[in-house]
């Protein structure tokens, strides 16, 4: 199968992908994958990406564009792919289906995650992060450590990232609505969107994707 992941930032769209994509037997390709192995190998894209990260600016589609087919031209995803974070604007995605027209392909879904704004600023602005290790993650509301503040596994102090606060949330969720959220009106013409809830367990949202893939299949 061919499908585009897409939700707002806190709907857990990483994760899913990496259970769905390990259901599917499809490769996991995400936009940070992508810029992480394109700058650690030095590729012309690689490159070109970091002159502009490291000038503070964005990355022009074009680039973005490039690290994707050549990431899509690998053996394993020749048979389907799931895509996390690419395409991210409707350019992107009129430059996805050019792509996969010139292959002879065509995406079978777009899963669309759903979360209620509310539950998204909740989601990212309770969590809280040990300071001697990133990996000890806690949530004030729906993991909370033992005790406040501190991490229950190393007893390292706990903190919010400045990326985490509810301010930076509610900017992050409006480029969502601005830039990302029109792909999804664009693929509904073509009949691709397939929506659910990403509210539940990381399991039962798992099943309720798989789910919903295997009925948009027909
Ligand atoms: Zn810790």
């Amino acid at each position: 199968m061919r499908i585009v992941l897409v939700g707002p930032p806190g709907a857990g769209k990483g994760t899913q992908a990496a259970y769905l994509a390990k259901n599917l037997s499809i490769p996991h390709i995400s936009t940070g994958d992508l810029f992480r192995a394109n700058i650690s190998q030095g590729t012309d894209l690689g490159k070109r990406a970091r002159a502009f990260m490291d000038a503070g600016q964005l990355v022009p589609d074009e680039v973005t564009i490039g690290m994707a087919k050549d990431r899509m031209a690998q053996p394993d995803a020749v048979g389907g792919f799931l895509l996390d974070g690419f395409p991210r604007n409707v350019g992107q995605a009129e430059a996805l289906d050019g792509m996969l027209r010139d292959e002879g392909v065509a995406l079978d879904a777009v899963l669309d995650l759903e979360v209620p704004e509310d539950e998204v600023v909740k989601r990212i602005a309770g969590r809280r992060i040990c300071r001697n290790d990133s990996a000890h993650v806690f949530h004030v509301t729906y993991n909370p450590p033992k005790t406040e503040g501190v991490c229950d596994v190393c007893g390292g102090e706990l903190y919010q990232r400045d990326d985490d606060s509810e301010e930076t949330v509610r900017t992050r969720l409006e480029v969502y609505h601005t830039q990302t959220e029109p792909i999804i009106d664009y693929y509904r013409t073509q009949g691709l969107v397939v929506t659910i809830s990403a509210l539940g367990k990381v399991t039962e949202v798992t099943d309720r994707a798989m789910e919903a893939l295997e009925k948009s299949e027909g």
